[in-house]
């Protein structure tokens, strides 16, 4: 039995789509018809080619895509809390269940973490093999092809139930599909606020629709006096970085009020320069840091959200591409522009 699948094949920039074997259960798997799958930054890292997936892809060729909702349609042996039909989404932290983190609470920060479609072949098939350990059930109230914008979403889930928002002045910087997941978690929980910064005009429009009372374009004006000015000289009570730019991470210091909180979802690609004396210790600064999202504590939150009607996951998605267009989708991922989060149809 082969199957359609998009393929990082060779070591170089790109992907293909390819007839593969479906995959062979392993103890404790179930078989999956993927339903919807999402493209994320990482698989963008792995397209492209470049040093951070030179460094972490060990294997090809290697099935990509970690993002995706599907359907059970066979039981590996030892499953027990999974039956054919129900709808799955994936929690892509994959974890040993032996670790010191595994045995202390901490399992998605686990010591030998292993994810799709970076470590084992991933979601963007037909058919994929998952472990029932790290698959989430999905209530009938959520539409399907949403199921594959939980993993993004539980990441602004995890940071924002961990920051304190309600009544807050916000900022998020990087108004890409995370920080839209933040905006409108935010929202959700309180907060007073919200100003998004971004320099694509068309991430900005999105962060309105998600949330955001003002989107500043920070290639046109300074967000630090637009956030000084709206909290009167104070600065923002909580701000979360999900653009991992440098330059923007350490800039937030300089509108953060004293005792606020910063949260950082996003991954620079390099060490950023912070005045740790002034920017942090003097100001009582708070710096937390998110891997994912709790195990599976974020996910049981973020289905209470998304059932409480609260957040519209329509506005998170700016394209849908059936999967054997996924070079096209990519394509118009790399280009930057006008996508955001871009729906793998198989
Ligand atoms: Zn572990």
């Amino acid at each position: 039995m082969t199957m359609n699948a998009f393929v990082k094949k060779e070591r170089k920039y790109g992907g293909s789509l390819e007839r593969v074997p479906v995959p062979v259960l392993a103890e404790g798997e179930v078989l999956l018809k993927v339903r919807s799958t999402a493209i994320c930054g990482t698989d963008i890292h792995i397209y492209a080619w470049n040093g951070w997936a030179q460094a972490n892809i060990k294997a090809v060729p290697l099935i990509m895509g970690h993002e995706f909702v599907g359907t059970v349609v066979e039981l590996g042996k030892g499953v027990k809390s999974l039956k054919a039909g129900d709808v799955v989404s994936g929690e892509t932290h994959i974890n040993c269940g032996a670790c010191y983190q595994c045995r202390n609470g901490a399992p998605h920060i686990c010591a030998n973490l292993k994810l799709p479609g970076v470590h084992r072949d991933g979601a963007f098939a037909e058919f994929m093999a998952y472990p029932e350990s790290c698959l989430v059930k999905l209530p009938e109230s959520i539409p399907v092809e949403y199921g594959a914008l939980m993993e993004p979403l539980g990441v602004g889930v995890s940071a924002v139930e961990n920051a304190r928002v309600a009544g807050a002045n916000v900022v998020v910087v990087g108004s890409g599909p995370i920080g839209l997941g933040v905006i409108a978690v935010a929202r959700a929980m309180g907060a007073r606020r919200i100003v998004a910064l971004d320099v694509l005009e068309c991430r900005l429009g999105l962060a309105r629709r998600c949330g955001a009372d003002h989107a500043v374009d920070t290639t046109k004006s300074d967000p630090g006096e637009f956030v000084m000015e709206l909290t009167h000289g104070v600065g923002a009570d909580v701000i979360f970085d999900a653009s991992g730019n440098p330059r923007a991470i350490a800039g937030v210091f300089k509108y953060l009020r004293k005792g606020g909180e910063v949260h950082l979802l996003g991954l620079p690609s390099e060490p950023v320069a912070i005045d740790l004396a002034s920017d942090v210790i003097f100001k009582e600064a708070s710096l937390y840091g998110y891997h994912g999202r709790k195990m599976f504590q974020t996910w049981t939150r973020m289905l209470g959200l998304l059932d409480s009607g609260r957040i519209d996951l329509e506005n998170f998605v700016s394209h849908r591409f059936p999967l054997s267009d996924a070079g096209e989708a990519f394509e118009l991922l790399m280009k930057g522009e006008d996508a955001s989060k871009i729906l793998l149809i198989p």
